[in-house]
């Protein structure tokens, strides 16, 4: 057993070893050759990651996931404006705080925990309320229950109304498939510490034309330190190599980002090749994983057929209670406790996103690690065949 424990969290999760040394160096000047060379590789690279096309805007900022959900709100919305929200969760409740305090008239459109909002329900929901919607928000995988919405579908109903779409991507993107300008997506953001690998840090984004133009409409502007217009002329200026500066970048963080998104790239012969690679990969994982689930008897808190491919959400078993975590960390692998607020002593968490997806050995020693804590709280169950069950789908 490794003496240091497997980080499987829904992010941050295991860097690789060329990620952890990109940022380890002495930070250089956000003006160095270098330096701008790198952010505007960083740039383009994202574009390819988030399948957007050249007219769309990748911004990077230091800050977390919640910061960029920030922006968006901020850059899109303004008092009295309406949105329509599709709440799976945690994290769709902070989104809507969010938006009440920009002053946006909310409605919501919810499902019971572990499960999500249909298109079709979006639609209806849509179609039933009179109000004149300027957005519609959502989030791709709700952490906090392990559901993944069908993003598409979604998006395909608010751009049948000419909404535009905010989707938050922080625990999905590069492991789950979006395709943000063949879906007409307008926002797709994300955090620098979840699928894409690298250390907590920084918030990403791509803005689609539309969301560029709704922030130019604005009467009411964001914060300066969130406001498009703030960065944009930056983000421009890297991409055309000149230096710039607004609000010193974090450096290191944007290097050990380059890193991890020039891994993502490299594993296919082209980007699209590569995304594809990525995205199947995790679906792999994913499946390998709830197979040592059904054969340890443990339950997925979402409904099966919503069930995420970047992080698996698992009742306790009975008998079982949060203190199984600290056993499962003596076997190896650091997992999370339950996070939606209605449930949270209820289930567990477990990451299986970026470079652990590609890792069977990770994969297996964080079974291993669960089944033998799970025997430890008292749950019969069989090791070996979980593991055997999980390497059955990563051998095949
Ligand atoms: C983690 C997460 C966030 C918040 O990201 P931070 O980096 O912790 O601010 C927001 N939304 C989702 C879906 C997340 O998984």
């Amino acid at each position: 057993m490794s003496a240091t424990p497997l980080l499987m969290i829904p992010g941050p999760i295991e860097i690789s070893d060329r990620v952890a040394a990109a940022a380890a160096g002495r930070p250089p000047s956000h003006v160095s050759p270098a330096f701008i060379q790198a952010f505007g590789d960083t740039l383009r690279a994202m574009r390819h990651v988030w399948r957007a096309g050249p007219d769309h805007q990748p911004f990077v900022v230091a800050g977390s996931g919640t910061l960029a959900m920030e922006a968006a709100v901020t850059n899109l919305m303004e008092p009295g404006d309406h949105a329509l929200l599709v709440n799976t969760g945690y994290f769709s409740d902070r989104m809507a705080e969010m938006l009440a305090r920009r002053g946006v008239e909310v409605t919501q459109v919810r499902a019971e925990p572990g499960e999500a909002p249909s298109a079709a329900a979006v639609s209806e929901a849509l179609i039933a309320s009179a109000k004149p919607f300027k957005a519609l928000f959502a989030t791709h995988v709700d952490t906090s229950t392990g559901v993944r919405i069908d993003a598409e579908g979604i998006c395909g109903v608010a751009r049948a109304h000419e909404l535009l779409t905010v989707f938050d991507g922080v625990c999905a993107t590069g492991g789950e498939r979006f395709e943000m300008s063949a879906w007409g997506a307008d926002v797709y953001l994300t955090a620098s510490q979840k699928a894409l690998g690298a250390p907590p840090g920084l918030a990403a984004w791509v803005a689609s034309p539309r969301a560029l133009a709704a922030r130019d409409a604005l009467t009411t502007p964001p914060p300066l330190s969130l406001d498009f217009h703030s960065w944009l002329p930056i983000f421009r200026a890297y991409e055309e190599g000149r230096p710039s500066y607004f609000a010193t970048p974090p450096t290191s963080q944007v290097l050990a980002l380059h890193a991890a998104l020039d891994e993502i790239l490299a594993r296919g012969a082209t980007p699209e090749a590569a995304m594809d690679a990525q995205f199947e990969q995790h679906a792999l994982a994913a499946r390998a994983m709830q197979a040592a689930w059904a054969t340890l008897g443990l339950r997925q808190l979402p409904n099966p057929d919503l069930a995420a491919n970047t992080l698996s959400a698992l009742r306790y078993p009975d008998g079982v209670n949060a203190s199984f975590l600290a056993r499962v960390r003596d076997h190896g692998a650091i997992i999370a406790g339950g996070l939606h607020p209605a449930l949270k002593d209820a289930y567990f968490r477990v990451g299986h996103m970026g470079i652990t997806a590609f890792r069977p050995d990770d994969l297996l020693a964080t079974v291993r690690a669960i089944a033998h804590g799970l025997r430890d709280a008292g749950h019969a169950c069989d090791p070996d065949a979980a593991i055997a069950a999980a390497n059955g789908h990563l051998t095949r």
